[in-house]
């Protein structure tokens, strides 16, 4: 593993993703390709670390994108297969998209009748698929679950139009988040129940994202039984999966400065970054990051609410505890800060965004891209 002094840091806050532990991450991806037979492809939507793509493509099919502007960088960094979908696509995108795609999702099958032929004429050679809904899903909250009630993500079989069946190359459902190959086992079954009819005229199916498949306890040789077995039972179909966050998983932190302390009823810490802007599911999800060298409130004899540098009340990462006071000037990590983070960030308040730094596998820092007063004032008017 890469070794690098952050004392040494020069500006904060900045994220640093860790070149080794992403090549790892993908290393594990390309032995479930190869011992399942599925196609893996990154949901740029959870990490869209571009300067990392020749690395990605190296080990990955390809990226699906949610819209134009992602299958657009799909095209133009990475080139390997793009695939798309949103929702709903609009008029003034999507001859772009059908030009860009190797593959088009679509949400609906009013979608499908709207843009097919436009699509095709444009691209004889794109795939097409629908996005289905299989009503099944173990998701744990509501903000990330795809199939909860009034669900918009996908076509339920009450609203499948089997006219447009023949005219369909794949069908794709997306119904996990951070989950074990347990749920997908469950989502599945749910799927192969509901469609049974139309998956053997499929050439393909797409099992989505939300595997969480390079966290310790994911279980990968049961995925990839699971992915064996699917394709044996429909006539060696093709699978793919889009992960997005297993990708970024644990490749890398958010470093932050200690602004200034405070006391008021405890001890209170200001960083020069925020929750709200640049940490969002921590205030979304929501979640505790892990802070490195600490401990729960009390655990340790130093105890701090670590707070963001913006005006709102509740831009708050939480209670921490150190062994040390802490002081102006300290280092603080937020471990595993890499995916669904940048991708999501905002200018909330004028905060200056983290700085994209890459920790090269020969312990080099890249600091790949520093943001300014003019990424605030250019998405304002
Ligand atoms: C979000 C999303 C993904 C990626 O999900 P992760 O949880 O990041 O793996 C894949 N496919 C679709 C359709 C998505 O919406």
């Amino acid at each position: 593993m890469a070794h690098f002094d952050l004392d040494k840091l020069s500006s904060t806050p900045m994220y640093i993703c860790e070149e080794s532990i992403l090549e790892k991450n993908l290393l594990l991806m390309q032995r479930i390709q190869n011992e399942s037979g599925a196609k893996i492809i990154l949901a740029l939507k959870g990490f869209a670390m571009w300067s990392t793509f020749d690395l990605v493509g190296k080990y990955l099919q390809g990226c699906t994108a949610s819209g134009l502007h992602e299958a657009k960088l799909a095209r133009e960094i990475m080139n390997k297969e793009v695939h798309t979908y949103s929702p709903a696509f609009k008029d003034d995108e999507i001859d772009e998209i059908a030009r860009i795609s190797d593959d088009i999702v679509f949400n609906s099958p009013t979608q499908f009748h709207r843009y097919y032929e436009r699509v095709k004429t444009i691209n004889p050679n794109i795939t097409v698929s629908l996005r289905v809904n299989p009503e099944y899903s173990s998701s744990p909250v509501d903000l990330y679950n795809p199939c909860g009630v009034f669900s918009r993500l996908g076509t339920t079989i009450d609203n499948f139009d089997a006219s447009i069946v023949s005219k369909l190359d794949g069908l794709n459902f997306h119904a996990l988040c951070e989950q074990n190959v347990d749920a997908l086992e469950g989502v599945l079954a749910a799927f192969e129940e509901k469609f049974a009819h139309y998956i053997d005229q499929m050439k393909y199916v797409n099992f989505g994202g939300g595997h969480h498949i390079t966290r310790v306890d994911y279980d990968v040789d049961r995925l990839i039984e699971v992915i064996r077995a699917f394709k044996a039972r429909h006539n060696n179909i093709t699978v793919y999966l889009e992960p997005g966050e297993a990708v970024g998983w644990q490749t890398g932190y958010l470093v932050a400065s200690v602004l200034d302390i405070m006391h008021n009823g405890m001890n209170l810490a200001i960083l020069d970054t925020s929750a709200e802007a640049h940490m969002p599911d921590t205030l979304a999800m929501p979640y505790r990051a892990m802070v490195r060298n600490s401990g729960e409130a009390g655990e340790k004899a130093y105890t701090y609410r670590l707070g963001g540098n913006t005006c709102l009340a509740g831009d708050i990462m939480g209670d921490y505890s150190f062994d040390m006071p802490l002081n102006i000037g300290d280092k603080i990590v937020f471990e595993d800060q890499i995916h669904y983070t940048f991708v999501k960030n905002t200018t909330f308040n004028g905060i200056k965004l983290p700085a994209l730094a890459l920790l090269t596998k020969e312990s080099k820092l890249n600091v790949i891209h520093e943001f300014g007063y003019e990424d605030y004032k250019n998405r304002l008017s």
